[in-house]
């Protein structure tokens, strides 16, 4: 999935202490995603059917509310949808970073290639031409600051969480570029009782272990993408403990969400 005609802002949170870890931020929600996940609560940012009803917000108007923002705030979250999607937003982010803003990414990891531009990594893939390469920033000057990537599922078990068929080198690929990059990261992964088993769970931070932060989040059982998914009752903080009490040792940092 392309979108070619500049970015589909959907949504302005104006500001947030919590989406960006010790940043006063806002957040920018692009419309659009190449997944399907049953438990998303987002589908007015994903479905294109409710997209079309969404009110847009233009990027004239995002960047004068960055404008008068400039000294309240400090970084602006990119989510989604899925941001990585649209091959404007490279630009899109040069721009928000040229008003002094940080900028944390929010990602499905579907798209290596993009986050190894963002980030300012060379491609392994393919040796670029010398015009791809004065165009790409070097390592060190990354575009982003922070990058928080979605890990649906065990590798198994990716395209039933993800909703699609999943190119699953290209999530390995993801998961691997964010541990290399240099920049400050998360993984975290968002616990459906009738997706995930407790086993699964662990099998997830197995699969992206060693790794410097992991966040367990529960869904929410409000307006997903599969209905049928409202009925269900999230696991309990006792469940998630146990869990955690497992897994930490992967981890430098793993933690509980709300
Ligand atoms: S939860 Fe899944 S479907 Fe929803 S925006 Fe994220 S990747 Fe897309």
């Amino acid at each position: 999935m392309k979108i070619s005609n500049g970015v589909k802002i959907g949504g302005i949170q104006k500001t947030t202490l919590i989406d960006y870890p010790g940043c006063v931020a806002c957040t920018v929600f692009f419309c659009g995603c190449n997944f399907r996940c049953p438990f998303c609560y987002s589908s007015e940012l994903v479905l294109p059917e409710k997209i079309k009803l969404q009110p847009k917000i233009s990027e004239k108007e995002f960047f004068d509310f960055l404008r008068k923002r400039k000294g309240l705030l400090e970084g602006v979250v990119i989510c989604g949808g899925e941001p990585t999607i649209n091959k404007e937003l490279p630009g899109f982010i040069k721009k928000i970073k040229g008003l002094g803003y940080l900028v944390k990414l929010d990602t499905n990891g579907s798209n290596p290639e993009m986050l190894r531009k963002l980030i300012g990594m060379k491609s392994v893939a393919k040796r670029p031409s010398a015009s791809s390469l004065t165009s790409l920033p070097s390592r060190g000057s990354s575009l982003i600051d922070y990058v928080a990537m979605d890990i649906k599922a065990p590798w198994e078990k990716y395209n039933k969480s993800a909703g699609v068929k999943v190119n699953l080198n290209n999530i390995k690929k993801s998961v691997e570029i964010i541990k290399n990059s240099g920049i400050d990261y998360e993984f975290r992964s968002t616990i459906v009782p009738t997706i995930h088993t407790k086993e699964e769970i662990i099998q997830i931070a197995k699969d992206i272990s060693p790794a410097k932060k992991f966040f367990l989040q529960s869904f929410r059982p409000e307006k997903t993408i599969d209905t049928e998914l409202e009925a269900i009752r999230p696991y309990s903080k006792e469940f998630f403990l146990g869990i955690k009490k497992e897994i930490a040792p992967f981890f430098e940092i793993c933690e509980i969400r709300d």
